[in-house]
């Protein structure tokens, strides 16, 4: 467990000829006549990638993991060698990790020194992340690209990943200054990852690195350095005949399964975010929505806040809201130009009680997260990076892509796997897909006799009411709201002459319809959050909107492939005599369907991600979430926590 997301700064100092140095590790990032011929040299033709890129088929991809991203030098090289030499339809994706990340100024700064990396690193400096530890996905689909960049220590972050990769960069600075870097565990790690034909490059021949790599796995060759440098090593990865076993094969989530065609049941955050990665992704997908327009359910609200549900301590399920919050950040205002749907004003939760001021204290005080994450604010927290946004809006957009086809009143019936996959129904047709992925909150059934999800509908009424039926008094204050306000309740600055606050939480409440009741009770939070006088307001003017939340007991999301309960239960039966038990088994029970549900009120900081996570499953690319915490979220865990307590 972490103290901190907080990082070191790098000690980086800009010499007279504009190199950026280092001053810890007395080591330049790269050289200023020759950076980029050192790059293509060292790494790139060294890989061989010009080749190997041009010789990729259509819709493969190509995985590079680096050592130490630094200013993001080689990952433009290789970037724009990528574009230059595949196919139209191929994909890179780059994972680099980097303990000391450099602020974005100071990467554009060191970025100006290429001009001919321009175009590229335009779009790198505008992605990049909040300097905050862990994973941050960053997806450039105009550019066929995604990179994977990992905040922290190399061999935390390469744990943290599952996946495949295709060429290694093993760039740092000289081992001779940083062995601490070159550890057993980055090279056990590197062995995970490679794959027969996985090849590495690095700019060092010194023995640290050349013993890690030939006792893991690797033919060593040394060849000439760059330009005065006499020696550099190159090689390739050779695998051996071992029993892999893993320590918790119910939660292993790779498949791999050729695309044939991909359905999405449901139009809500969850399967407008899911549909949207795999069609950016160049997927084709169908879109199933038993409802006659999009987002009827939980994202339907004329006005969403993105609300991040973070905690004082570093659990997997805290990384999970964190991850996904600024990966949410990001992609909101990727869309946000382009659909007037995303304001990023801030957000201000204030204590609702003095306990509560007190954990706020106690969370500042803890020094968790950066600045720019949460702040001290006179009145209680500041989420600099949060906003509101029109949920219909962004789902509407989401689904208009070109490699989506929605269907409206199409109900899932019945879904049955059949040779080339799924065999799904609906009242018009049965249709098969060789991947179906479950966006459906609370509605299970078709599934039911396979597994049931633990999910628990909660009814949610917000309210609206127009700013001219408020008294001029009320008016005033409701112009002064710039941020939106989190309490009890929730309150965002106005939009379109009206204000919409809410909601309810009404556990065992099925009702549908519009309540007075509910407006009263949102009134009475807007009080604690504003000098309001709800007196003065006539519930005759409130509009509300009612829908169901989709919440687990557990307050985590469930995303990820599913399994019927019975065959988890045969395979892994051992488990009830023993619950440290471990198995080789690792294949899925059944494969291309995937669930992504049980977002409770956080859907809008939770869904973006997830959907890309469920996207890079069905695709067996390098996932955007740590190992700890797909199994915080898999589908699998309830069952296997039963089986460990004897319970089926
Ligand atoms: N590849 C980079 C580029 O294209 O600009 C240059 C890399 S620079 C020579 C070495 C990088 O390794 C530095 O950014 C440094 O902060 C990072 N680094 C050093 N020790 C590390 C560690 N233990 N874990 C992760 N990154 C580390």
């Amino acid at each position: 467990m972490l103290t901190s997301y907080k990082l070191e700064p790098p000690a980086l100092n800009f010499g007279e000829d504009g190199v950026p140095r280092s001053s810890a590790f007395d080591d330049v990032y790269f050289d200023k006549d020759a950076g980029l011929d050192e790059t293509r040299y060292v790494f790139l033709e060294h890989n061989l990638l010009s080749e190997r890129f041009s010789s990729l088929s259509p819709h493969q991809r190509f995985t590079i993991a680096e050592t130490g991203f630094g200013t993001g030098l080689n990952f433009l090289c290789a970037w724009q060698l990528f574009l230059e030499q595949s196919p139209n339809d191929s994909w890179l994706h780059f994972v680099s990790v980097e303990k000391y990340p450099l602020s974005k100024d100071k990467l554009e700064q060191s970025l100006a020194m290429w001009p001919s990396l321009k175009q590229l690193a335009q779009p790198l400096v505008a992605k990049y992340p909040v300097l905050c530890h862990g994973l941050h996905t960053l997806f450039f689909p105009e550019q066929r690209t995604t990179l994977t960049l990992w905040f922290g220590e190399a061999s935390e972050g390469f744990k943290a990943l599952n996946g495949q990769v295709d060429a290694w960069f093993l760039d740092g600075f000289a081992p001779s200054k940083n062995p601490d870097m070159w550890s057993d565990e980055l090279f056990q790690n590197i062995q995970r990852l490679s794959i027969e034909g996985s090849t590495f490059a690095t700019f060092t021949a010194a023995g640290i690195v050349r013993r890690g790599l030939k006792s893991h796995g690797f033919d060593v060759q040394k060849v000439k350095g760059f330009g005065h440098k006499r020696e550099m090593m190159i090689g390739s990865f050779i695998p051996t005949e071992s029993e892999s076993s893993h320590e918790a094969p119910w939660f292993v989530v790779k498949q791999q399964k050729t695309i044939n065609k991909v359905l999405v049941v449901g139009s809500g955050i969850a399967g407008a975010t899911t549909a949207h990665a795999l069609a950016e992704k160049g997927i084709p997908v169908e879109v199933w929505e038993q409802g006659n327009n999009i987002a009827c359910g939980g994202s339907g609200n004329a006005q969403g806040m993105l609300y991040p549900k973070l905690s004082v301590s570093d659990t997997p399920l805290n990384r999970f809201y964190l991850t996904a919050y600024l990966y949410a950040n990001r992609f909101y205002n990727a869309i946000g130009d382009q659909t007037a749907a995303w304001q990023q004003c801030g957000l201000l939760q204030l204590p609702k009680n003095e306990n509560e001021q007190t954990k706020f204290s106690k969370m500042l005080a803890s020094q968790l997260y950066p600045d720019s994450i949460i702040r001290a604010h006179d009145q209680g927290l500041e989420l600099p990076l949060s906003g509101w946004l029109k949920p219909q809006s962004v789902c509407e957009h989401l689904l208009s892509h070109k490699n989506i086809q929605l269907s409206l009143s199409t109900q899932l019936l019945d879904l049955a796997p059949c040779e080339a996959g799924w065999q799904a129904t609906s009242q018009h047709s049965t249709e098969t897909y060789s991947h179906v992925v479950l966006c459906t909150a609370n509605e299970q059934a078709p599934l039911k006799t396979w597994q049931e999800w633990p999910t628990k509908p909660i009814r949610g009424q917000v309210t609206q009411l127009a700013i001219c039926d408020l008294t001029s008094k009320d008016q005033e204050t409701i112009k002064k709201v710039s941020q939106v306000l989190c309490a009890e309740g929730y309150l965002s600055p106005a939009l379109e002459g009206q204000i919409n606050f809410g909601a309810t939480y009404d556990l065992g409440d099925n009702r549908l319809d519009v309540l007075e009741q509910s407006h009263q009770d949102n009134l009475v939070k807007l009080q604690h959050l504003l000098p309001i006088d709800s007196e003065a307001i006539n519930l005759a003017n409130c509009k509300g909107r009612v829908a169901m939340r989709c919440t687990v007991a557990d307050y985590t999301p469930i995303v990820g492939p599913f399994s019927a309960q019975k065959a988890l239960v045969d395979r892994y039966a051992p488990l009830r005599q023993n619950a440290k038990w471990l198995s080789n088994e690792t294949g899925e029970l059944l494969t291309g369907l995937y669930i992504n549900v049980g977002h409770g009120s956080r859907g809008l900081v939770s869904a973006p991600l997830c959907g890309f996570y469920i996207s890079s499953l069905i695709l067996n690319e390098i996932t955007p979430l740590e190992q700890t915490v797909i199994e915080t979220l898999h589908p699998n865990r309830f069952t296997i926590r039963q089986l460990k307590r004897g319970e089926v």
